[in-house]
């Protein structure tokens, strides 16, 4: 069946104001709705906005997407599976959504938590499709805040290459630096928990990692050129998480789950991103891929000065679909521009429902859905809005941009 997108591969739901047959709001492929109890009785002088799930009324376009427009690569993944057959159903889910393949962040942990074997057991099970996982090490930063710190990083990374690692990543420094760890208060679990919420995480006697233009990281950037190894690097994290968590707030209930504004010690937001772009300056050879659109998903136009500046600086765009479709038009002209610098990545467990989102998200007009209940905490009180992105955009999103990174990180290998 041809739709009027011309797109005949794919599942389309199409309702229009005259065919809609279910009742409003039925129609929309969203999460499961909260289980029938008091709560749907609450009126609104009592109700609380983390228990507010709104339902569109619109009869409008409601489109489901299977598989992605053209073939994708998932920049931004981290790995699930224990086993070898949980891997060949991680594949089949890929297969069926139009996944080419995938970067795969082992779970190495990070600072203090740092596990060899994590990346050998991954290894192991996801080398079994070389040509579906960019299989990713991690830096061993154990012992970053004592005297000494560098050769024994360098050397597990060396060793990590050896046996077929091809980027290192996902590396983070929310304020304590890279391998160090924030200190404070435990953040609010959200209201659905899960693996990889903030809930997850207690509250841990602080240490000082690096920043990334820390000179006593020089040698291991320089490294990952040498290596051909394309570095996958969170800085920061959303803006409304350093704002006063207050009616002011405009993205409260993830600000508050992601809180930074009461841990103490921390750099704030706009130095990490100095400290980053100055990373990627003093390291020409050295590709950095940001984690989500370098949180300056409210500051296109800052991330894309910092473009126009690095050649070897890109940014994924994992678990910031819901931040910037809220903005479709403004994301949608920064992408105009910047779509091979971008990266798609999703940053959540792979699912049939995770792909047909973000899909929807980049290529249709879809407007007003909402989604609120997938995966952990995606509390925006927002609804959702299609960005209908034309097709050469899509092209160097799913794929091409992520391919240049890696060839741009392996053309500036040593030996
Ligand atoms: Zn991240």
């Amino acid at each position: 069946m041809k739709n009027r997108f011309g797109m005949n591969r794919r599942d389309w739901m199409m309702l229009s104001g005259a065919g809609l047959a279910m009742p409003p709001g039925a129609a929309q492929a969203q999460g499961a709705a909260p289980p029938a109890n008091d709560l749907d009785a609450v009126l609104p002088d009592q109700l609380l906005l983390k228990d507010y799930r709104p339902k569109s009324i619109y009869k409008i376009q409601v489109s489901e997407i299977k598989k992605a427009k053209y073939p994708a690569i998932d920049c931004h993944h981290h790995v699930q599976s224990k086993t070898q057959e949980q891997v060949d159903e991680e594949v089949k889910i890929m297969d069926a959504a139009g996944l080419e393949s995938s970067v795969a962040f082992c779970p190495v942990g990070e600072g203090p938590n740092y596990r060899a074997s994590a990346f050998d057991d991954a290894y192991k099970i996801y080398s079994k499709y070389p040509k579906r996982f960019y299989i990713y090490c991690g830096l061993d930063m154990r012992g970053v805040d004592q005297a000494g710190f560098g050769p024994a990083t360098i050397a597990e990374l060396e060793r990590c290459h050896k046996m077929g690692a091809v980027g290192v990543g996902e590396l983070h420094d929310k304020g304590m630096g890279i391998g160090g760890v924030i200190g404070g208060p435990a953040n609010w679990p959200g209201t659905r928990k899960g693996p990889g919420g903030a809930s997850a995480r207690p509250p841990q006697s602080p240490i000082q990692g690096f920043h990334p233009d820390a000179p006593q990281l020089d040698a291991i950037w320089e490294k990952c050129a040498d290596l051909g190894m394309p570095v996958n690097l969170h800085v920061s994290d959303p803006y409304w998480s350093y704002l006063p968590q207050n009616r002011f707030n405009d993205g409260l209930m993830n600000g508050f789950s992601w809180r930074l504004d009461n841990k103490p010690g921390i750099m704030g937001h706009n130095e990490l991103i100095e400290s980053y772009e100055a990373a990627a300056k003093r390291h020409r050879r050295t590709v950095f891929i940001a984690s989500h659109l370098a949180n300056l998903d409210y500051d296109l136009p800052r991330l894309s000065q910092i473009f126009e500046r690095n050649p070897n600086f890109y940014a994924d765009f994992s678990a910031r679909f819901h931040e910037t479709c809220t903005v479709p038009r403004a994301t949608a002209q920064f992408l105009k521009k910047w779509a091979h610098r971008v990266p798609y990545g999703t940053d959540i467990p792979f699912s049939q429902h995770l792909f047909s989102l973000t899909y929807r998200i980049l290529e249709t007009t879809d407007e007003h859905f909402y989604d609120q209940d997938f995966y952990f905490n995606f509390n925006y009180h927002w609804p959702l809005y299609g960005m209908g992105l034309p097709d050469d955009v899509l092209k160097k999103i799913y794929r091409e941009s992520a391919l240049s990174a890696f060839r741009l990180a392996q053309s500036k290998a040593k030996g």
